[in-house]
């Protein structure tokens, strides 16, 4: 399916200013709210389409090479794909009340205040467990060839005994202020009417549920700490700085929840030898004059060991020789 043009979405011209890119988000996001329009995919589409749009419009950088390039231009900025389990991509709804909760200049408290999590096909909250990020220290052939990797993290994990719920034998109440929902709904009278607006559940704290009698193997958090070795490939070409992601490989959620994710962070080791210029590699390489003269054969170094660099006659001091052999 084509992607609609984001000025369009927004319903602006091409040659809006910022406050009116601005006017229009707010007014598509109040339209489109979930709150406005529980169970609604339609209106969730539309949602976060129009915070696609404003994410690229409201930022000078990004609306110039929109501008420029349109859809294309936007997508893959840094050459990395993503492929093999890694996600990626796209807007979810926290996201989206992270980056532009403020626009709702409060309506909707109860998503932008924080309230960590994701929402469940209900509508409900979901808890999400913190992401784990962990650093990894890759050498040029590794980064060449992709490899895969081991690690061992120390992270929550669900605790057995009680199911996640944190009581005893998994045994746990609902809730009775807000029978369950894990919120609490208020009505709030704005310069927009009336809207209603839900917030964390003040007796439950957003569970939905009571513990009664807490489990003890987890103290009635629901989760435990525990070493967990886990394997995972590195594409060939990452470079220093660039984070993979793994969605549930991280935190479990204190009292059940979604786990969070699995943040790799690429550390790059220098070579000693070797360095790295995108997809080139570079060796500077010491000649004595009787060497430079006669053009020949030398052996340098690359990631996978040595190989041959044809040397002209009267190369130069700083001149760069080419081999297009893998290095
Ligand atoms: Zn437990
Ligand atoms: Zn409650």
């Amino acid at each position: 399916m084509a992607k609609r043009d984001y000025y369009e979405i927004l319903g602006v011209s091409k040659t809006a200013t910022a406050e009116e890119i601005k006017k229009a988000y707010r007014k598509q996001a109040i339209k489109y709210h979930p709150d406005k329009n529980p169970d609604d995919k339609e209106a969730e589409e539309k949602f976060k389409a129009a915070a696609e749009a404003y994410e690229v419009l409201s930022d000078e950088q990004k609306r110039a090479r929109y501008d420029q390039f349109g859809h294309e231009g936007m997508s893959g900025a840094g050459g990395f794909g993503g492929g093999g389990g890694f996600g990626g991509g796209g807007m979810n709804m926290d996201d989206i009340f992270e980056q532009f909760g403020d626009i709702f200049g409060g309506h909707f408290g109860g998503f932008s205040s924080g309230f960590g999590g994701g929402r469940s096909s209900r509508g409900q909250r979901v808890r999400k467990g913190s992401d784990l990020r962990v650093r990894v220290k890759l050498s040029l052939k590794d980064i060449a060839t992709g490899v895969e990797k081991k690690i061992k993290v120390n992270k929550f994990v669900s605790c057995t005994h009680c199911n996640g719920t944190g009581g005893k034998d998994g045994h746990t109440t609902t809730c009775q202020t807000c029978h369950g929902s894990g919120f609490v709904t208020q009505m709030q009278r704005t310069i927009l009417g009336n809207m209603q607006t839900q917030a964390p559940c003040p007796t439950c704290h957003g569970d939905g549920k009571i513990i009664t009698e807490k489990c003890t193997y987890c103290n009635g958090e629901g989760v435990t700490k525990q070493e967990e070795v886990i394997t995972f490939n590195i594409p060939a070409g990452v470079a220093e700085g660039m984070q993979l992601s793994m969605q549930g490989k991280g935190n479990a959620a204190r009292h059940g929840g979604v786990n969070g994710d699995l943040l790799i962070v690429i550390e790059e080791e220098p070579h000693p030898q070797l360095i790295r210029d995108h997809n080139n590699l570079i060796y500077n390489l010491l000649l004595s004059v009787p060497q430079a003269l006669p053009c020949g054969a030398i052996e340098v170094p690359s990631v996978y060991g040595k190989v041959t660099v044809m040397i002209d006659k009267g190369t130069q001091p700083c001149q760069v020789v080419a081999t297009t052999q893998e290095m």
